[in-house]
């Protein structure tokens, strides 16, 4: 007679091999138990004495060791949430992170500030498109560009963009920063690689493209090239909005001060209280 693993047991089991690695090792084993069972994390909590099946039990079993070995839980389950959505994610995106949702809200009340009117929105470097889609969604009047140097990641976006069906407004174009614009938008927001790469987790490191986290020596290689260009692809009224890591605000804000020097320019904090979004807005045009 072979030993019956219910759920309750399988996911006790499971958060005890994740607790090393991972701060949500108990969250880690619903979602993978949810995803090898094809059911909702909810019901899967629920039916806590449901008696898993052998073939489960493996496909269970091998997910928990991917983990183990520090492979991010998004990836194991292709799927992600971000502002709402339901994204999906493979090795050739970075996976959204919480915390660059504040980016998202500050955009979207920057976009409010043209009411009715319509407006066009650049996304550089947009991975899976979490960024462009959440603002697609909660802009209907906005046109969106979303550029990206990875074509395996455009592929990720196009295939996100389609399950919102937002095809019509979220232009994709491969190429460098600003570049691939056909011309100036209203805003630019972006969450440009911008961490140093011997200092990141090692999950991350391990896993995640290194296109999209990588900085340069100090982090600030991609700033220096999109602020610059900036100018050029802003509208007379427009702003730009950058996710940051939380040491560089005072960088990035001189930066800003050296290319756009009548812009009125702040930076905003993230939940965890740490700086995480800078941004600057071209002066208001009298005519
Ligand atoms: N926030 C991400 C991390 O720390 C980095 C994102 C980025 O470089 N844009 O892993």
């Amino acid at each position: 007679m072979s030993d019956v693993v219910t759920i309750q047991h399988a996911l006790r089991t499971a958060a005890e091999q994740l607790r090393a690695v991972s701060t949500t090792a108990r969250l880690d084993a619903e979602l993978l138990l949810a995803h090898t069972l094809g059911w909702s994390r909810a019901k899967v909590v629920a039916e806590r004495d449901y008696a898993l099946t052998s073939e489960q039990q493996a496909t269970f079993a091998a997910l928990v060791a991917r983990r183990a070995a520090r492979e991010p839980v998004a990836y194991l389950t292709g799927h992600r949430e971000f502002f709402g959505l339901d994204l999906l994610v493979d090795r050739r995106v970075l996976i959204p992170r919480p915390e660059t949702e504040v980016l998202v809200e500050l955009a979207i009340a920057e976009a409010r500030r043209y009411g009715n009117a319509p407006l066009t929105i650049a996304d550089i470097g947009v991975g899976s498109g979490a960024i462009a889609i959440a603002l697609a969604m909660h802009l209907p009047r906005a046109i969106l560009y979303g550029v990206d140097l990875s074509a395996g990641a455009l592929e990720v976006a196009a295939a996100n963009i389609a399950r919102y069906h937002l095809h019509d407004r979220i232009t994709l174009l491969e190429g460098d920063l600003l570049a691939p614009l056909p011309g100036p938008v209203d805003l630019i927001v972006s969450n440009p690689p911008y961490t140093i790469l011997n200092e990141i987790e090692e999950g991350v490191y391990r896993y995640e493209p290194h296109l999209a986290l990588d900085g340069g020596p100090d982090g600030l290689d991609c700033y220096r090239r999109l602020i610059a260009a900036a100018p050029a692809y802003l509208k007379p009224q427009g702003a730009i909005l950058l996710e940051i890591g939380a040491w560089q605000a005072e960088a990035v804000v001189h930066l800003l001060n050296q290319a756009m020097p009548q812009a009125e320019i702040g930076v905003q904090r993230d939940l965890a209280g740490r700086d995480r979004v800078v941004w600057a807005r071209n002066p208001h045009v009298i005519r």
